[in-house]
Formats: structure tokens, sequence, C-alpha cells
């Protein structure tokens, strides 16, 4: 059993209108609600590659329950704790312009209570977890640091434990040493406080996170492919070039690729080329975090994995 850890969740609500103006009332027949954030696109990818999977975290309101429902369509096992205010919403406004606004929901807040459920039900879950892929921002109430407390947990049961976020909380949970983690390179840049402007200053902070204590450090690089650092060294995912229709939640995919490999017991290698494999066919599809299952084994073939340098 994989579980995913889904802090934030939101709904997405995607409007289609041909003009966005400011002071003006818009009338949209093209809309899209869907059950959103990085979380659970990697719990649907999951689905998608067969896996069984169950979803934790904290869901509130009306929006808890449409989240909920889809999870029961997609027979993703709902663990949430249930919270007394509303699960966020995320709006994206998309004008034929080619502009896009957006208005992001702070959330709600975690009041205590509800975060010793979650930590009592998450030690429980941890017994017959293989991994865990935790992925997002914190909610408000939850410190700062609430991930480096859950990966400690996965540690005294020997669960491996995947991350997916950024900003602050990534920085925090590198001292508990998670078995890897996901920047892109912007979140690279972010976490390290500089810009990297080649490749060699890319495998240089990803080498320092390893000795920093995280066992596998996946750098994504968009078209580019993607850097993997790990005990076994530097290595660099060459990737085939595709016509991109959405690669909007690919580093979901990404990552929900690289937790199947894993949890069936493949070597690193495949890993990479399975993960690569699913970031590539997510920017295939016009939907958010969605792979097409035959699909991926066909860009499996395609991707190239190579070491990069020695360390
Ligand atoms: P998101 O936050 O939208 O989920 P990300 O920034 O975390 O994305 P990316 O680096 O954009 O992640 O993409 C992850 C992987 O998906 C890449 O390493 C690559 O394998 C694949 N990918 C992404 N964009 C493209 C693209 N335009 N063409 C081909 N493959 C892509």
């Amino acid at each position: 059993m994989i579980t995913t850890v889904v802090l934030n969740p939101a709904i997405d609500v995607r409007y289609s209108i041909d003009r966005f103006e400011l002071n003006k009332s818009h009338r949209c027949t093209h809309y899209q609600k869907t059950a959103g954030g990085k979380g659970l696109n990697v719990s649907r990818v999951l689905r998608i590659l067969g896996d069984d999977v169950r979803a934790t975290g904290f869901l509130g309101g009306n929006s808890g329950e449409f989240i909920a429902g889809e999870l029961h369509r997609l027979a993703i096992e709902n663990r949430f704790v249930r919270i007394d205010e509303e699960t966020r919403t995320c709006i994206a406004i998309l004008s034929k312009d080619l502009t896009q606004t957006e208005i992001l929901e702070s959330g709600p807040f975690i009041k205590k209570e509800f975060v010793d459920q979650f930590l009592t039900l998450y030690r429980k879950l941890l017994d017959d977890t293989t991994v865990i892929s935790a992925s997002g921002s914190l909610p408000r109430g939850l410190e700062d640091d609430f991930y480096s407390l859950l990966i400690e947990e996965a540690h005294k049961k020997r669960v491996k434990f995947v991350l997916d976020t950024s900003g602050l909380p990534l920085k925090k949970a590198i001292q508990a040493r998670p078995f890897l983690i996901k920047p892109n390179q912007t979140e690279l840049e972010q976490l390290c406080g500089k810009k990297l402007s080649s490749e060699e200053d890319v495998i240089q902070q990803a080498c320092e996170l390893y000795f920093a204590g995280v066992e596998n450090v996946l750098v994504s690089l968009g078209a580019a492919g993607a850097i993997l650092v790990n005990r076994e060294g530097v290595f660099k995912a060459r990737i085939p070039k595709i016509q991109a229709i959405n690669p909007v939640g690919s580093g979901d995919s990404m990552v929900a690729g690289f937790v199947h490999a894993i949890s069936a017991h493949s070597d690193w290698e495949h890993a990479l080329r399975y993960a690569c494999a699913c970031g590539v066919a997510n920017a295939m599809e016009e939907e958010t975090g969605k792979v097409n299952a035959e699909t991926v084994r066909e860009v499996l073939k395609k991707i190239d994995v190579f070491g990069a340098v020695s360390k």
C-alpha cells in the first residue's frame, strides 16, 4: 500500500473565456472543477499505474465532500481527517489572449486537535505502508518543520518517505533525511539561495543535498529531462522531444512514477527512467496530473540514463 500525504488539498476551478477584462461580468460555458493539488495528482497517477493507494491529510466542508467523492470514484482509499473549516478552492481564469489570472485561497487553519488526530492516524497508517509520498504546501496551523516530524516517524518504522514540496518546509525537512526529494530548478535555486546558470551548478547543489543526508535527489528540468544524485553517483536522464500539450502536473506524475517503481522494488535506474516516462506522458495529455499507461510504456523505451560525472 502506498500512502499519499496531502495536507493542503484544493479544488481547482478553471474558467476558459474569450477575453478577460477587469470590471466586467463574464459568461462562461467552458469550465472545469477538479480535485486538485499536487498530492491528489500523485494519487491519481499512481492509481492509473495500477497501485493500491490511500490518501491522508485534512478535508473539510462541501469542498472536502467534493474531493472525497473524487477519491471514491478513483478507488483511492480515503483516510483524511475531517476538519471544521472549508477545504480551499483555487481559481484559474484562462483567456484566449493567453493571459492567466489566478485566485488562490490560503485555505483552512488546522486546529491542534485535528493535528493530533492526524498524527495518531499517520502512525497507524505507517504499519502497512511501503512508501509515503508527501506533496505540496503546508496549511496554516502546521509548523514549518511538520514534514520533518513525519519523516522521523517514517524512519522509526523503516518506511521510505518521498517529499515534493518547496521553500521553508523543504529546507527544514532535509535535516530529517528523506528518501527522495524532487525539486525543479526554481525550487532548487530557492533552496540554495542563488541562481544556477549551468548543469554543473545544478549537479553541485544536488550533490550538496545528497551529502546533507537526502538519499536520492531528483532534480526535474522540464523538457531537458532530469538529474538524479544518490550513493551510486550522478545520473542524467535524457528524454525524447515531444509536442507538449499541457506540462502542468508533470512533476507530480514524475513523483508518482518513481514511487510506483520503488514500491515494486525496482532499482533506482529503472525508477528514474519510469519517473521521466510518466512526466513526459503527462505533458502529452490535456488534463493536469494524468498519464496514459500505454504512452508511459512507449516513452520508457526512448529514455536514456547515463552517468553525468562521478562523485
Ligand atoms: P509541476 O510543478 O507542473 O508538476 P515540475 O516543475 O515539478 O512540474 P518539470 O521539471 O516541469 O516538473 O517536469 C517533470 C518531468 O516531466 C521532466 O523531468 C520531464 O521528464 C517531463 N516533462 C516536463 N515538461 C516536459 C516537456 N515540455 N516535454 C517533455 N517532457 C516534459
